[in-house]
């Protein structure tokens, strides 16, 4: 079979004239999807490949770098997503919008992430009509539903990217499962598969932040910008800060995000050198040159370039030595390089979540900033400000986590109910919390519209309880009951319209 060929549009119109450079693409696509299956582009891709022997190695290890910035991406977007779903009220807003809104924000998400770099731009080919302007603005649900497709399941950095599902590129992907691909069939299908969701994550990741009102990324850890944005506070780039930070140290999360600014420098003069060992990957600025491995150019005439000899012993064992001069893999590079340094990770403060517990985008963000502040007992936003819930006493604590660990793992109603009434309760009396909010909070979090009646009945238990504990306390001895109470109004109620 012969390699298929189209014209695409250009890619340095996406900014320029991005209307015309979207309808190009959508009539691109249209004629696409008459003539080329998936099964046709996997195998022009896989042809390519294997015609260019001196490009393959290359392309192989470009591969692994894309797979860990789009594990990058994806824990980045996880957590924006969480602040805009659970502070900016992005689901109603979104929802709320008209096509026309929707499609002004979409075409801007579309262009500036088909501008970030050649193999993005290019990716919208495998992208189909799932990435058509139509398609997307008609019904508020189709954006949503692609980023609830790609949302990691916790704020962390993953080992392996979540790729977006599709039924024609899944079938295909069964058909070549059940056959005996060899590497340029595996490497074609997992590279397609691998930027197309990269693509459509920075496409929503533009979308939405264009929408909320937020500048657009240029890279993937970039400065928020207080004087452009005078607006809402700006919580998503403060957290995306601090999940990198939460895996790569503060310094660590520094330098990558001067080396992201660097690398993405140097992508858009169309030339790459870096230092190959993981723990440092600086950019050459010119001062000095890298020096090669050897033995890998002059078998392979792959290019692997150290800062430094100590970069280079450094990377030897860990890495480089099992593939030193010999050719790459698919097997070798078909799961991102693990990080280096190993990330030392605190124990995370709540579990997995367990069966098919699906948990919501706000329950997850909650979740991130439990996960990054052990002390703190909940986030409860809305009221004022945000203020975070830290109960002194041990075994009310005790009892309050392990109740939160079975609401937040397996979304048990029961518990989330009794959960529930008690941070209503306790912040009753406190005039900076909010209640009505709190509850909102809670509903979305857990999905749970019938919560205010589940958080009435607690109450009702509560006052039959003959020394109104809250059913979270009711295992505490009366005596420790007597001593945690002192100087509170047991007497009060948490009373909700229903
Ligand atoms: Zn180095
Ligand atoms: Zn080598």
């Amino acid at each position: 079979m012969a390699a298929v060929s189209f014209m695409i549009p250009q890619m340095q119109d996406a900014l320029k004239q991005p209307e015309r450079w979207n309808s190009e693409w959508e009539n691109t696509i249209r004629n696409m999807e008459r003539r080329f299956t998936p099964s046709a582009l996997v195998n022009s891709l896989a042809l390519t490949f294997a015609a260019q022997p001196l490009r393959r190695d290359a392309s192989l290890r470009e591969h692994q770098t894309i797979l860990s910035n789009l594990c990058r991406t994806q824990a980045i977007l996880t957590a924006t997503a969480g602040t805009y779903f659970a502070g900016a009220n992005l689901e109603e807003r979104w929802m709320k919008a008209s096509p026309d809104l929707r499609g002004k924000h979409i075409l801007i998400g579309l262009s500036s992430a088909c501008s970030i770099a050649r193999n993005l731009h290019d990716a919208r080919v495998y992208c189909g009509r799932e990435l058509t302007l139509s398609h997307l603005r008609s019904d508020g649900r189709t954006v949503l539903e692609l980023l609830k497709a790609v949302l990691l399941p916790e704020v962390a950095m993953p080992e392996e990217p979540k790729l977006l599902p599709h039924p024609a590129w899944d079938a295909f992907a069964a058909v070549q499962a059940r056959g005996s691909p060899n590497d340029s069939e595996k490497y074609a299908l997992a590279s397609i598969l691998t930027l197309r969701t990269k693509l459509i994550c920075h496409v929503i990741h533009a979308t939405l932040n264009s929408f909320v009102g937020v500048e657009l990324p240029t890279v993937a850890v970039a400065k928020y910008n207080k004087k452009n944005n005078p607006g809402e506070p700006f919580l998503g780039r403060e957290f995306g800060k601090s999940v990198v930070e939460g895996m790569l140290g503060v310094a660590g999360a520094k330098a990558q995000a001067k080396e992201n600014k660097a690398a993405w420098k140097e992508r858009q003069r169309g030339r790459t050198e870096h230092c190959s060992y993981g723990g440092c990957s600086k950019a050459n600025d010119g001062s000095a040159k890298f020096s090669r491995c050897k033995t890998c150019w002059d078998n392979m005439q792959r290019e692997i370039l150290y800062c430094s000899a100590e970069c280079q012993k450094a990377d030897w064992k860990p890495q480089h030595k099992s593939i030193c001069g010999k050719p790459l893999t698919f097997e070798a590079v078909s799961k991102p390089p693990p990080p280096i340094p190993p990330p030392s990770k605190p124990a995370p403060q709540i579990g997995p979540a367990v069966g098919n517990y699906e948990r919501s985008p706000s329950l997850v963000y909650q979740i991130g900033w439990l996960n990054l502040n052990p002390k703190l007992d909940y986030v409860v936003r809305g009221g004022a400000e945000g203020t975070n819930l830290d109960f002194p006493d041990p075994e009310a604590q005790a009892l309050f986590r392990q109740c939160r660990e079975k609401a937040m793992t397996t979304g048990d109603k029961q518990s989330i109910a009794i959960m529930a009434h008690f941070i209503c309760w306790m912040t009753l009396d406190k005039p900076r919390f909010h209640l009505a909010a709190i509850v909102e909070q809670l509903k979305k979090e857990y999905v749970f519209d019938e919560l205010p009646r589940a958080i009435h009945e607690m109450q009702q238990r509560q006052n039959k309880d003959p020394f109104r504990r809250p059913p979270l306390l009711a295992p505490m001895s009366p005596q420790n009951w007597v001593n945690f109470c002192k100087g509170m109004n047991v007497n009060r109620q948490v009373v909700l319209e229903l």
